[in-house]
């Protein structure tokens, strides 16, 4: 989908970089969001979301079970790389990202969504004091990213919380998606996950950058 966009984009797996000179936010599992000059900057603020409207200059997140999620405008005018784990998105992460693009890219613009691989529910077990945070956004919509899980637990579904709350900002239908069979714990091969592997678990770099300039369409000097 991004690929309609005209954006250049890539989800990580084991053992790929990614582009050179990626700029990345100082990652905190917080809300804060940064534009590409401010991330840039020295002391940047900390912040989980990334937005540019810098033609071919990648921007990115690192993960490692934690939600991916790269958004673009219709166009690829202005992109946006957001890191969101569950007190990201407890916090609002996913929202404030896309509420940041728009800022960026101006409010009539469509943007599309994509989340790359992360800890699928399959893998990703929680207990009570997570669910206690998530409530205090989602109420009584977390049921519906809930599957039943040992006595105390249960089994966490980021991808549908992201859903729920880019749906919230009018990012939905076909504007959103998820890559399918992409979970981080169950596929060893391919990606890092830091509840397989603990601490030392390597990170999956993601990465998106505005569509390119045409050529020729830069503004000429006139004599
Ligand atoms: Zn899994």
């Amino acid at each position: 989908m991004l690929d309609a966009c005209g954006v250049e984009h890539g989800f990580g797996v084991r053992g790929a970089d990614g582009p050179n000179s990626v700029v990345r936010p100082r990652q905190v599992h917080g809300a804060n969001t940064v534009t590409l000059e401010e991330c840039a900057r020295e002391g940047a603020p900390e912040a989980d979301a990334v937005v540019s409207a810098a033609p071919d200059v990648p921007i990115g997140v690192v993960t490692a079970d934690c939600v991916p999620i790269l958004l673009s405008t219709v166009g690829g005018t202005a992109v946006a790389a957001i890191h969101a784990g569950w007190r990201g998105l407890g916090r609002g992460v996913a929202a404030a990202g896309a509420a940041a693009l728009r800022r960026l890219a101006g409010p009539e613009l469509d943007l599309y969504a994509v989340v790359g691989p992360h800890i699928g529910r399959c893998c990703y077990e929680v207990d009570r004091p997570v669910l206690d945070e998530l409530e205090a956004r989602f109420a009584q919509r977390l049921s519906q990213a809930l599957a039943s899980g040992r006595p105390g637990h249960w089994m966490l579904d980021l991808a549908a919380l992201v859903r729920m709350e880019l749906a919230t900002v009018g990012i939905e239908g076909p504007a959103f998606e998820v890559l399918p069979n992409a979970c981080t714990c169950c596929d060893r091969k391919r990606f890092h996950s830091y509840r397989r592997d603990g601490p030392s678990s390597g990170r999956l770099y993601h990465y998106i950058a505005a569509r390119p300039q045409k050529a020729g369409s830069q503004t000429q000097l006139q004599g």
